[in-house]
Formats: structure tokens, C-alpha cells, sequence
């Protein structure tokens, strides 16, 4: 059994994916993405809000491991920022979008997110 067997293994398991709040799916560590940090004791609140489709062309740019059922991205258009966050469940996905930043807030809020500062 090599790496390679694993992966397809674990293409198996995300097909049936969804089971309660978490999706199992065992990825060898180099098939996985940026994982968020545990939630900080001390932490701020993100606004969350629902996505008001107010940009025709938004370009993910970066964006936390498909591993997990909750999935954060930072998405780019016309020289604003924001983080979309996509909880993945049974019954649906919930998506919630920060507010339209500039580029240095929008990263610095998820680099917070990233390190269970804020959430
Ligand atoms: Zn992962």
C-alpha cells in the first residue's frame, strides 16, 4: 500500500462525505490545505452576514482545507476583500459572508480567523 493507494481510498470516503457536522475523509498530509487553529479563549466576533451577490466576478484567492466541514476563503473583486465562509452539512451548505474590506484588513482578519483570534 503506497501513498497512492491511500489517496484513492480517500476519494472513496469523499464521495459519501457528508456524515453529521464533520466530513471524513482521510487525506495523506500532503493533500491537505491551511487548517484553522483551535478557537482562542479571547476572541472577536466576525460579523457574518448573508451574501448579497454584489459582484459578478469574485476570485477565491485563498482558502482553508477542503478537509473540514467549515470552509473559510478569501475572495478578491474590484480591489476589495472578503472572508466567505461555507459550513458544509447534511441538509445544505450555510454560506456567510465578513464585510468588504481593503486588501490589508481582509488579510489581517484572516490571518486572526487562521490563528482562533477571531471567528
Ligand atoms: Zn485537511
Amino acid at each position: 500500500m503506497g501513498r497512492f493507494d491511500t489517496a484513492t481510498e480517500s476519494l472513496g470516503d469523499s464521495r459519501n462525505g457528508l456524515r453529521g457536522a464533520q466530513i471524513q475523509v482521510n487525506l495523506p498530509p500532503s493533500f491537505h490545505g491551511v487548517h484553522v487553529a483551535p478557537l482562542q479563549m479571547a476572541h472577536d466576533k466576525i460579523a457574518w452576514i448573508a451574501p448579497m451577490a454584489r459582484c459578478n466576478r469574485v476570485r477565491v484567492r485563498r482558502h482553508t482545507c477542503d478537509c473540514k466541514a467549515t470552509i473559510y476563503e478569501l475572495c478578491a473583486s474590484g480591489g476589495l476583500m472578503l472572508v466567505r465562509r461555507t459550513v458544509r452539512a447534511p441538509e445544505g451548505a450555510a454560506v456567510r459572508e465578513s464585510a468588504w474590506l481593503v486588501t490589508a484588513k481582509a488579510a489581517h482578519l484572516r490571518r486572526l480567523l487562521l490563528l482562533g483570534h477571531a471567528r
